[in-house]
């Protein structure tokens, strides 16, 4: 009996338009599980890797990396889901399981990091998706599977360097970008009980960004009001992909603080070592975050009521979608149906 094909959504090469695509299912290695895709996620580093920014991304490519759906399948060794269970999927789609990190419990940060993504052989812009049973986590039960969509990706990638760097002190935290990263961090910097400021340069988001959570609000543009709070952030979380003047900034960072960078900017970090020397500042990156934390985020997420505010729309209009993305107009984040 011949296979059932997957139908997916592809770019056949770098920057091109996603088309129908047809596909053999991937044969599952032992801790596999076969999943019905229900819901995926838009995120910005699909659209990068149509473009293949990273210079990694093989054509044809079907994007998409914030899943939930329905296992259908399971491998030989498979143990912690069975069929039928709605798990969700985020970028990572599986680790080698034996590298000093993955033995470590931070698998985020596995040697084979280039081939981990939940893209390879083909993502979430599918009927159907294979992965390493250990990425697939469960959902509450009360969470609807569009949230819990975005939070598997940009949810834990704000999360984890806000759970990563508590000082055990009361903390003042910048949120830079009121995007689809951005409005989560704002979100669960409150729940964490943090002073949360959004910095954003669309004086439109103010009241969105305070209905988020956040105690103040101030334009990237106003430079004034930032200077106004010289040597005042614990952490600004970086979620932004325009220009910022990065010496203002950190002008308002306290001694020992951070600037955490999450997601990928198009634009270059820039920092005067003055600054940054004098204050014993740290510019630093997070990515995604380890399994352990991923099922802290959902299970925070659920207690807290945190979700991500979403346009749905169906998977055959995932182009209109990109462009929505492109142009700065998703608010703030998009899942595609299937
Ligand atoms: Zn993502
Ligand atoms: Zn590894």
């Amino acid at each position: 009996m011949a296979t059932k094909k997957i139908t997916g959504y592809a770019a056949m090469a770098s920057g091109q338009k996603l088309t129908p695509f047809e596909y053999d299912p991937p044969e599952l290695k032992e801790h596999d599980v076969r999943v019905e895709v229900t819901h995926c996620g838009l995120c910005y580093t699909d659209v990068q890797a149509i473009d293949d920014y990273y210079g990694i991304t093989k054509f044809p490519f079907v994007p998409g990396h914030e899943i939930v759906g329905r296992v259908t399948e399971l491998g030989p060794a498979v143990t912690e889901v069975k069929k039928g269970d709605r798990i969700g999927i985020g970028w990572q789609g599986r680790s080698c399981m034996k590298c000093e990190w993955c033995v470590r419990g931070e698998e985020q940060l596995c040697k084979e990091v280039a081939h981990n993504g939940v893209w390879e052989p083909h993502g979430g812009f599918a009927s159907s998706i294979s992965v390493d049973s250990r990425f697939a986590h469960p959902i509450p039960s009360d969470m609807n599977s569009e949230d819990a969509a975005v939070l598997l990706c940009a949810g834990i990638s704000v999360y984890n360097p806000l759970r990563s760097n508590v000082t055990g002190q009361p903390m003042k935290i910048g949120v830079v970008g009121v995007g689809g990263l951005g409005h989560l961090a704002i979100q669960f910097a409150h729940a964490l009980g943090y002073e949360v400021t959004a910095i954003s340069s669309s004086p439109g988001k103010k009241e969105e960004a305070l209905g988020f959570g956040a105690d103040h609000f101030i334009l990237s543009s106003d430079r004034e009001a930032l200077r106004r709070l010289e040597l005042s952030f614990d952490m600004h979380l970086y979620t932004a992909h325009g220009e910022v003047d990065w010496t203002t900034l950190s002008l308002t960072v306290r001694n020992n603080g951070k600037i955490v960078v999450v997601g990928f900017s198009n634009v270059p970090v820039k920092f005067e070592p003055l600054e940054l020397v004098v204050h014993q500042q740290s510019i630093t990156g997070s990515f995604i975050g380890n399994r352990a934390m991923m099922r802290e985020m959902l299970s925070f997420a659920q207690q807290q009521g945190i979700r991500p505010k979403i346009e749905l729309m169906p998977m055959a209009k995932v182009n209109e979608a990109i462009q929505r993305v492109k142009e700065n107009m998703a608010r703030y984040r998009i899942v595609l149906v299937n």
